[in-house]
């Protein structure tokens, strides 16, 4: 362990690569990567975590290099997790590549991650929030997590955020695209993007009735900001927002409530993946038969795998 203990200080201390190296070790769901967890857990609780969501080329990805450079015009440490459920790659390639970021490339107050399911989306739900622990470890005080689509799977990642930006553009990722998707509900700023074309107003409009239909609001309505991403149009009001956002979190106690229901789930869906386990580990094909062939009734075969435990 001592090599991963020196790989850990050097990680949380700026060096990039072995920050890279770290965060394959948790996507890998490596068991060391529990012990590193473990280690890193007492840093962890300062980021804010930003969730940045929207159907593909809505702008996310030209925003989110925006918000990057807003930040670190405010001299904020700012790492991106760029998470693709649907992509069978993964290794950095697929934002990292993209010329807009590029300009934050050299950069080492910027990190940007690319993390891709490779077919299987349990491993990602799982890795995204230990690579959030790793980041926030790490002090950067900013965390992006944009995800690519407007799925469940992409609703479900993005509410590991702290605050919820839903991107939406004229002519894709419309309204009722998102409202299909569950994901009005989980939005907390609505920003529709493309202002410069012209039906970006009735973006606006199918916004505000769907929203008007589901009005039930504790606290906080999330505000519809609109923007030009390419030329930086809005950009200032996202910032606004997302501060005010933030602020409301922390007086309301929402934060703290956020971050325990997380916490549950997240408990909770290691506890159903060991328990997945143990139950294939325990010799359920055997029971398997007698229960097919009518001498043993499935209540109790299931009693039988339960109290077998973890031998
Ligand atoms: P993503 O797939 O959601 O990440 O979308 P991208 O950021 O890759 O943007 C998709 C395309 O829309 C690119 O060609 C962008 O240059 C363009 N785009 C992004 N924002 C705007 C905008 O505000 N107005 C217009 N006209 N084009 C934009």
């Amino acid at each position: 362990m001592v090599k991963t203990h020196s790989e850990l200080d050097r990680a949380l201390s700026g060096d990039t690569r072995a920050l890279a190296r770290l965060l394959s070790l948790v996507e890998d769901g490596s068991p060391r990567a529990r012990e590193v967890i473990k280690d890193l857990l007492p840093r962890t609780g300062h980021a804010r975590i930003i969730g940045l969501t929207g159907a593909p080329g809505v702008g996310k990805s030209t925003m989110t290099a925006a918000l990057v450079g807003a930040f670190r015009a405010a001299g904020r440490r700012i790492a991106v997790l760029a998470v693709d459920p649907t992509s069978p790659f993964t290794g950095g390639a697929l934002l990292g590549d993209r010329i807009r970021m590029q300009e934050h490339a050299t950069d080492e107050a910027v990190f940007i991650r690319s993390m891709a399911s490779r077919g299987h989306l349990g491993g990602l739900a799982a890795a995204t929030p230990q690579a959030i622990r790793v980041l926030d470890a790490a002090g950067f005080e900013l965390i992006i997590i944009e995800t690519v689509g407007v799925g469940q799977a992409e609703v479900a990642i993005a509410s590991l955020a702290d605050t919820v930006a839903v991107l939406l553009a004229p002519g894709m990722g419309d309204a009722i695209q998102a409202a299909k998707a569950g994901i009005l509900e989980v939005a907390d700023l609505f920003i529709v993007n493309k202002a410069d074309k012209p039906d970006a107003q009735q973006v606006v409009r199918d916004l505000r009735n769907m929203l008007a239909l589901g009005a039930n609001y504790k606290g906080w309505k999330p505000p519809i900001i609109t923007t030009t991403a390419t030329t930086g149009e809005g950009l200032a009001e996202v910032v606004t927002q997302l501060d005010a956002h933030r602020d409301w979190l922390t007086a309301s106690g929402e934060l703290t409530r956020r971050r325990h229901a997380r916490a549950r789930e997240e408990i909770t869906a290691l506890a159903y993946a060991a328990l997945r386990d143990r139950v294939r580990a325990s010799g359920v094909d055997e029971l398997a038969a007698r229960v097919a062939d009518g001498t043993l009734d499935p209540f109790q075969a299931a009693e039988d795998i339960l109290a077998r435990g973890t031998d």
